[in-house]
């Protein structure tokens, strides 16, 4: 059986060496950082992410599904609050089973990683740094406490995210190759919400909770122990901004002004703003995302998209499937298998981006107004009377596996019929008035 070597252990790299383990192949994983089993945290990043549908069905597939989701916390809906601290919940679904699930990253990398553990023929090498891939002879070379080392296989993968070594290889060697890279103005921090004191949550537990400002916003997602991770998405330039928020009293009167309903939950505001690093917003685009039989991309390494869609791991898990199903399908051709995983992919993962930064927007901005509850209240009733037929872009992008682009380019058109019939209608009835005067 052909061996892999994958760089990268994250969410991406422990399901896609899950599936490669029990399609038999060898497998080799290394991954930069120590064991999140020995208390590492998946640093700096998103502690919890919303899974839904595509990623549940990836997890479903390889048996894993219930075990991943134990502590997981179902939203129902956005819980919107203005400046005032009134709220307002808007449900994601006319079917309120429909939800999207507020997972623990930490959690879920060691349950995707231990999952491939089980397979004999695959093995975790953590603490194993890629410094760049020979991408002609499958070889990988790899940093470690002892000194360089090199893992050959007859392919690598890079499931190693949004700043890829591996990527940077196939840049590097193959000729045309296509590589975009966009940054947001905007950056975000994590911060806290603890827990009440006997444990429990101090907001609504079963929604995502958005405090949209238009040209900025904060979200917060719960946790298992009755705290909610909090982000904040603000610009990192301008006026108003985190480069000019420098002191505790700027960022208490900030939060004063624009979150006066959270600020009293959040008593360790001061040092998580000072202590917590700004991340930065990044889209990335490349093609091809295969060498030959030799090299592939999978996960954010292959598209990385701005979190506003709560897709990204989705589609990165929705990539091990669609790998998976090539390389059955190609079984005697892993460059054809290669070819067909990135054919699929691509035009889907390219809309993905595209929608992610429109749901930026929207979040931000438009979640707030009136106008938005109503076309989500419209949204629900043309679902509810043309069952099959109409369906919002949310309910197909989070709770179908309906490709990405097919499901943007069907919201276009539905837009573009429900927009266009009250107009279709009244010509209509002046044709007709105009036709009955006539006769
Ligand atoms: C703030 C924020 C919120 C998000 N929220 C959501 C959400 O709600 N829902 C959702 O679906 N997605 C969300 N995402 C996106 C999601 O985090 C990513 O899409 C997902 O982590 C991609 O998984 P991956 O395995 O491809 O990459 P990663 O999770 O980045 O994993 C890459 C792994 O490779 C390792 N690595 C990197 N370089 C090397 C190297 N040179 N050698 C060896 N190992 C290396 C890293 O240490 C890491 O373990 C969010 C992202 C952000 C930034």
């Amino acid at each position: 059986m052909a061996k892999f070597v994958l760089v990268g252990s994250g969410l991406a790299g422990g399901l896609l060496a899950t599936y490669l383990g029990r399609r038999g192949y060898e497998v080799d994983l290394y991954e930069r950082r120590a064991d999140p089993r020995e208390g590492n945290i998946v640093g700096g990043r998103s502690i919890n992410l919303a899974i839904s549908t595509r990623g549940i069905h990836a997890l479903q597939t390889i048996g894993i599904a219930e075990e991943a989701l134990q502590h997981a916390i179902p939203m129902r809906g956005r819980m919107i609050h203005d400046r005032s601290g009134e709220l307002h919940f808007s449900p994601y679904d006319i079917d309120p089973k429909k939800c999207i699930n507020s997972i623990g990253r930490a959690a879920l990398n060691t349950t995707v990683i231990e999952a491939a553990q089980r397979y004999p023929n695959v093995r975790v090498h953590f603490n194993h740094k890629c410094t760049g891939v020979d991408i002609d002879s499958a070889l990988a070379h790899l940093e470690t406490a002892n000194g360089a080392v090199t893992a050959r296989g007859d392919a690598v993968v890079g499931v190693d995210g949004a700043f890829s070594a591996v990527r940077k290889s196939m840049q590097s060697e193959i000729a045309k190759f296509e590589y975009d890279e966009s940054y947001l103005a905007h950056g975000y921090k994590e911060l806290t919400i603890p827990p009440g004191p006997d444990g429990s949550w101090r907001m609504e537990k079963n929604a995502l909770h958005i405090w949209p400002r238009k040209s900025f916003m904060m979200i917060a997602l719960p946790n298992p122990d009755g705290s909610f991770t909090c982000t904040l998405f603000w610009e990192f330039e301008g006026p108003r901004s985190f480069a000019t928020t420098k002191t505790d009293d700027d960022v208490r009167r900030f939060f004063a002004e624009e979150f006066p309903d959270a600020l009293p939950l959040m008593p360790t505001l001061l040092d998580d703003f000072r202590n917590n690093p700004t991340g930065s917003l990044v889209t990335i685009r490349c093609a091809p995302w295969f060498y030959r039989d030799k090299a592939c991309l999978v996960g954010d390494a292959a598209h990385a998209v701005v979190p506003f869609y709560g897709q990204g791991m989705n589609a990165a898990f929705e990539d091990c499937v669609v790998l998976d199903e090539c390389l059955e399908e190609y079984s005697q051709n892993r460059e054809r298998a290669f070819a067909e995983y990135f054919r699929r992919r691509k035009q889907n993962v390219d809309a993905l981006a595209d929608l992610a930064i429109g749901n930026f927007i929207e979040m931000r901005d438009k979640t707030a107004s009136k106008t938005f509850r109503a076309k989500k209240k419209l949204d629900h009733a043309l679902e509810a009377a043309l069952p099959g037929i109409y369906l919002p872009l949310y309910t197909m992008v989070t709770f179908t596996r309906m490709p990405y682009a097919r499901a943007a380019k069907r919201a276009q058109i539905q837009d573009a019929l429900v927009y266009a019939s009250p107009f279709l209608i009244a010509a209509i009835l002046l044709a007709a008035m105009l036709w009955l005067v006539a006769n």
